[in-house]
């Protein structure tokens, strides 16, 4: 089948929830992917920041084989061996001591809602989200989300969320009352459009959460994992947290969530009070012991970085030779976005598109930055052919 023949298939069978680029991807390697018409494509998304040790990880790919022909599944009534191996390396390398494993970001952020609201006790159930944010689809994690065209349609959202102004600490100490019970933050905003928070404001958030007894949990679904050139993104920020939840590039593109917390905010679950059949699935674990092992290993965090700063470099040449079109770059590792100015970012989904038809993967975030998130192992080479690309697209668009 080659791309018409299943773009018509597929555009007839699946409800209409995603607007889909015209293309089949039938296999990929590396940071490279292939149509099903064999053209090749330059991944700077990376299944949005989940294939982050690139597609089909030889390491990756034999240990999803080893374990799928040892064990594929039991219920969460017995112990498993990678769900125990992934867990205890989490654990010794956060500050969390204790995990729950699910199959989704939203679903670890469903957990870190309830756990919060369990911590809290009666009456204090509200948590505070900043605009701007994006915490995940189903029903309480979109309603955490700060933005209301996700909230569209789907009213009456479940009580207990409100959210604070972007950078405002004032408005969200305003914020809180005898209700409140968390706060929720991504340190870096992703889909808000690769906006981090600056570090006085975290660590005011932290102040806050320890003055009112408040748990502050931080969304690093797409930031954590390596994505900023640390193995977690608050480490950079000297903010500790008190629930983290992690999700996309923990699995290198298996499906799997994980909340981790401290014993004593653990201690408010017992049994029965929150599970997953599929959570910590140990296909999906033996993937995750994989991908955290890689990324301790010699150099590749440090790498990480130095190639982080040499694409933040690209976009700043770029912004410069172009300052009608992009103000500047901004981001951490490899989460990097460019800034287009106020006349320009009516064209984000343009520049995306020529992107597209120049064979290179990118997407456009919270309407105003190109968002560029390339699988971890992407070489200098392939950041200069994303720089060369762009340079051509912005000349022509000038
Ligand atoms: C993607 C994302 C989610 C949602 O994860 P899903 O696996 O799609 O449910 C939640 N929070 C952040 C910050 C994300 O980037």
């Amino acid at each position: 089948m080659n791309n018409a023949e299943l773009i018509e298939k597929s555009s007839k069978l699946f409800i209409n929830t995603y607007s889909r680029y015209p293309v089949a991807i039938v296999e990929g390697s590396g940071c490279r992917l292939k149509d099903a018409d064999g053209q090749e494509f330059l991944d700077f998304l990376a299944g949005i920041a989940v294939c982050s040790l690139g597609h089909c990880h030889p390491a990756v790919t034999e240990a999803i084989c080893k374990q799928a022909g040892t064990l594929l599944h039991v219920s969460n009534l017995y112990h498993t061996v990678p769900q125990t191996e992934l867990a205890g390396l989490l654990v010794n390398n956060s500050f969390a001591d204790r995990v729950f494993m699910c199959n989704s970001g939203a679903e670890a952020n469903e957990a870190a809602i309830k756990l919060a609201r369990k911590h809290g006790g009666e009456g204090r159930y509200e948590i505070i989200s900043l605009e701007g944010s994006f915490h995940g689809r189903t029903l309480a994690a979109v309603t955490a989300t700060g933005q209301p065209k996700f909230h569209k349609g789907f009213e009456p959202m479940p009580e207990g969320f409100v959210y604070a102004p972007f950078g405002d600490i004032d408005a969200l100490e305003k914020l809180i009352s005898a209700k409140t019970c968390a706060i929720l933050c991504e340190p870096l905003q992703g889909e808000g459009g690769v906006r981090p928070l600056a570090k006085e404001y975290l660590a005011a958030i932290r102040q806050l959460c320890d003055q009112h007894q408040l748990l502050l949990i931080f969304d690093e679904v797409q930031v954590g994992m390596g994505r900023t050139g640390s193995l977690f993104a608050y480490e950079q920020f000297g903010v500790t947290p008190d629930i983290m939840t992690l999700a996309k590039a923990l699995a290198n593109g298996l499906p799997i969530g994980a909340l981790l917390t401290s014993e004593a905010v653990a201690a408010s679950f017992e049994p029965g009070s929150h599970a997953s059949t599929f959570g910590g699935n140990p296909v999906v674990c033996a993937a995750g012991v994989v991908v955290v092992e890689t990324m301790l290993g010699g150099g590749f965090l440090d790498e990480v970085k130095a190639k982080g700063d040499y694409l933040a470099a690209k976009l700043a040449e770029i912004a410069k030779r172009y300052p009608r079109i992009a103000v500047g770059g901004r981001g951490m590792g490899l989460i990097q976005g460019l800034i287009l100015t106020p006349e320009y970012v009516s064209r984000g989904t343009d520049i995306v598109n020529s992107l597209f038809e120049a064979g290179i993967l990118a997407n456009f975030a919270g309407n105003i930055a190109l968002r560029f998130l390339p699988p971890l192992v992407v070489s200098r080479e392939e950041i200069d052919l994303l720089a060369v690309a762009l340079d051509k697209i912005f000349a022509e668009l000038a």
